[in-house]
């Protein structure tokens, strides 16, 4: 069998050979609903979709279409979330993603629509969209995500194939990772504990000399914490972030270029606003992603920490296992609880778009104080 995109839907091998045996056949729908717990590679599923339907080869993974597809860069495939803070907004939908869905590809394949959080098209949202869910323009294709099917509008579900993924667990894995990289125990679990155990992005993460990099340096800064000052502190996380952000510059780009032919194209009548604030949203969701992979690894970290006080074998982060357990050694319950609770306050605020430098520098800031304080903290 020739290589395929869908041998990187690592731990779903039933949906993989589903969707691949719909693309050869040509016979795929043009309405999916993914569902599946959160972390069971959804998202990931999606965009190798995306890859096999803009691909001249049916997504052979190395073409320059399928690595943009993956870099999150092709102008044909959008990732959509919702606009509101409770959900898809009426206008988000009427105003914005319909009319998009009818211009034509900018590379004359598919438009591919991934939307995340299907659960959260309202009755009105969803209203505005069953139309062109159900007969959408010719090579658009719809593919809608949830990790909750009973919350998803009957209207929706009713006009989407539905695919179901299930849960990996982690032995497993780890089992699967090494499998499809060579990769040691130990950088299987370094790769799980960086992605949220998301298989997929794991098997990203083993492939990015980058996303490597970026962890290795969370860990460093999370070594030395005890010797920073509040100007090293706030310098890292400032570094941190650039690291991570670095890869959203194709992104950028691609939004200029878009912005330029729709002026081209329409003229001093242009209307851009709509554009600029879909990528908008399109940026901060990524650069969202970017700042939950420095979240996700410190709380590893502190997670492995936990672990080692409470005398517990084996960590996710092994090979700074020293620094762990030097950390586990002078850290109380308490400190490490409060360590923890200051991840998830990130984590929390980085989705309430709080700006990601400040969450990140208030999060090593508590994180150094519940190091540093003194093991009275247990003591009434
Ligand atoms: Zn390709």
């Amino acid at each position: 069998m020739p290589a395929s995109v869908f041998d990187d839907l690592v731990g779903q091998e039933r949906v993989a050979g589903f969707l691949r045996t719909a693309v050869e056949s040509g016979s795929t729908s043009h309405a999916y609903l993914f569902v599946g717990p959160s972390g069971s590679g959804k998202r990931s599923a999606a965009l190798l979709l995306a890859c096999a339907l803009v691909c001249d080869d049916g997504g052979c993974g190395t073409c320059a279409a399928c690595a943009r597809v993956r870099r999150g860069a092709h102008p044909d495939v959008r990732v959509v979330s919702p606009a509101g803070a409770k959900g898809y907004l009426v206008e988000q939908v009427r105003d914005e993603l319909v009319p998009d869905m009818w211009l034509a590809p900018a590379d004359g394949h598919a438009k591919i629509y991934i939307l995340e959080r299907a659960e959260s098209l309202g009755d009105a949202a969803a209203n505005a969209f069953l139309k062109t869910l159900e007969e959408p323009p010719p090579r658009v294709t719809n593919i809608l995500l949830t990790d909750d099917y009973d919350s998803v509008i009957p209207t929706i579900t009713s006009r989407c194939q539905v695919v179901r993924f299930s849960p990996v667990p982690p032995q497993r894995a780890v089992a699967l990772l090494a499998e499809h990289t060579g990769a040691g125990e130990d950088e299987a679990l370094a790769a799980l504990a960086a992605s949220s155990g998301v298989l997929p992005r794991a098997l990203e993460f083993l492939r990015s000399p980058a996303r490597r990099e970026a962890r290795d340096h969370v860990l460093a800064v999370l070594r030395d914490l005890p010797v920073m000052d509040g100007r090293d502190i706030l310098v890292s996380a400032r570094d941190l972030l650039r690291e991570v952000k670095a890869p959203l510059d194709e992104l950028k780009e691609r939004q200029v270029a878009e912005l330029r032919e729709r002026v081209e194209f329409m003229g001093k009548a242009a209307q851009t606003r709509d554009v600029e604030q879909r990528h908008k949203r399109e940026l901060t969701a990524r650069e969202r992603e970017a700042v939950l992979e420095i979240v996700a690894v410190v709380e590893s970290w502190m997670r492995d920490v936990l672990a080692a006080s409470a005398g517990a074998h084996g960590v996710a982060n092994r090979d700074a296992a020293d620094d762990i357990s030097t950390a586990a050694g002078c850290m109380s319950q308490a400190a490490i609880q409060a360590g923890l609770a200051g991840v998830a306050r990130a984590r929390r605020r980085v989705s309430y778009n709080v700006s990601p430098q400040l969450a990140v520098e208030v999060m090593l800031f508590e994180i150094q104080e519940a190091r540093t304080c003194p093991r009275s903290w247990e003591s009434p």
